[in-house]
């Protein structure tokens, strides 16, 4: 295909963003992007696949029902005036630095004169939790690990074992979801897409790590419901902005997928509701919120009922958005809108990071806050449609079926907040 290509006996190519990376492809006359592949690393690297030397090329941008993808076409200058993002990483995070820690050790005992490399301090505290729990061990001459086997780390970061996709009928392996989204993706009863076929899932066995699926085509689709809530741990930064308080911090969330909706592919109408039962998940993790006194709500026209709503749009915007500023996908990050959050008292927006220990997009997002949170406003403003659509504040990925949601609200919201903001 690569040679048929440069040859010109095919005239186009349409692939996944496998092309991006894997083959080497260039000197095409155009490249047609359909949606923001999530960093302007891939865009460039996507785009430049057309054009020859000293010869100009067409770049196509097609947006998809996304704000990020809204934002852009709105403000051509986020791509054309802007670097390539940085790459945002947290090498102190124990649940990174640990499983690192044992792969090094196990190929070479660690000094105290390897410890600059690892962190300093910040490793001692690990290695000393490793040696606690037996994992290492510590001789004069440094720290050994201590199994026959080799040690294993995930370098995506995602913890747990894959869920084996596994067809009933055949016994074949289709493929993998992370342990992550396994409860959300290929629950009992959910529908699951694989390379153009689907599947709906028999059972879902988390001991085992499989799930097993038929093939069948359905006019349904299904979508799971989920409970999140969230727990303020600790507070590694606050600052107040008069009625507006922004804050940085650990924070414990439970998960827990409790039901799913069948809905007619062809018209969305909801058939059912099914409930499942799957334990809650915990995750320890890092977050930036905000809160808003009531009052200063009250002022700008957003009552106590109108909250739940304008607090929900402005959460699911600002998830959408915050790739434009660290270098994650929305699915990388998650959050919790409150009219009355039990921790703070007040009604509260948080954003957190889905890793354990935190990856470094809340802390990044609590770091660039007003230009993050102008972008949303801007992202939703900006949006044609009259009361919310996927461009704007609903969410592919949200546990409440994009219920309630208030755009109007949103902007009123983020207008209030950013006043303060850039005032103070
Ligand atoms: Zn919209
Ligand atoms: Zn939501």
């Amino acid at each position: 295909m690569e040679a048929a290509l440069t040859s010109g006996d095919l005239l186009g190519v349409a692939t996944t963003n496998a092309l991006e990376l894997g083959v080497d492809i260039s000197g095409l006359d155009a490249v047609v992007l359909a949606g923001y592949p999530g960093t302007l690393a891939s865009l460039w690297q996507q785009a430049g696949r057309a054009g020859r030397s000293g010869a100009s090329a067409l770049v196509v941008f097609i947006a998809r029902d996304d704000p990020l993808d809204t934002y852009l076409v709105h403000h051509p200058e986020a791509v054309f005036g802007r670097p390539v993002e940085r790459t945002v990483f947290d090498p102190s995070n124990p649940y990174v630095l640990g499983p690192q820690l044992c792969c090094a050790a196990a190929e070479l005992p660690i000094t105290t004169a390897d410890l600059d490399l690892f962190g300093g301090d910040t490793a001692l505290a690990v290695l000393d939790d490793l040696v606690a729990r037996g994992v290492l061990r510590k001789r004069p001459a440094g720290w050994y690990w201590t199994s026959r086997e080799r040690p294993t780390a995930d370098i995506r970061g995602a913890g747990g074992e894959p869920i084996a996709i596994v067809e009933a009928a055949t016994g074949s392996l289709l493929g993998t979801v992370d342990a992550g989204a396994a409860h959300t993706s290929v629950h009992a009863g959910a529908l699951y897409l694989h390379q153009g076929r689907s599947f709906v899932v028999e059972s879902l066995d988390l001991v085992g790590h499989a799930a097993l699926v038929r093939a069948d085509n359905p006019d349904w689709t299904t979508s799971a419901r989920d409970i999140t809530d969230i727990e303020i741990v600790s507070t590694t930064s606050a600052a107040a902005f008069g009625p507006v308080n922004v804050h940085f911090g650990s924070v414990q969330v439970t998960n827990q997928v409790v039901s799913y909706q069948r809905r007619r592919i062809a018209t969305g109408e909801i058939i059912d509701e099914t409930e499942l039962d799957l334990p809650a998940r915990e995750l320890r993790t890092k977050a930036v919120w905000y809160t808003i006194e009531q009052d200063a709500l009250d002022r700008v026209g957003l009552q106590i009922t109108d909250v739940p709503g304008a607090a929900h749009a402005a959460e699911h915007a600002a998830i959408g958005l915050l790739p434009l500023f660290a270098t994650c996908d929305r699915w990388d990050i998650g959050g919790v809108s409150t009219a009355l959050h039990a921790d703070t008292g007040r009604p509260t927006i948080f954003v957190y990071d889905g890793h354990a220990g935190g990856a470094g997009f809340a802390e990044r997002g609590h770091a660039v806050l007003t230009g993050w949170l102008a972008a949303t406003r801007g992202a939703i403003d900006a949006c044609e449609c009259r009361t919310g659509c996927p461009s704007c504040v609903q969410s592919p990925k949200c546990g409440n079926g994009n219920e309630p949601l208030d755009k109007r609200g949103a902007v009123v919201l983020l207008d209030l907040v950013l006043g303060h903001l850039q005032t103070s």
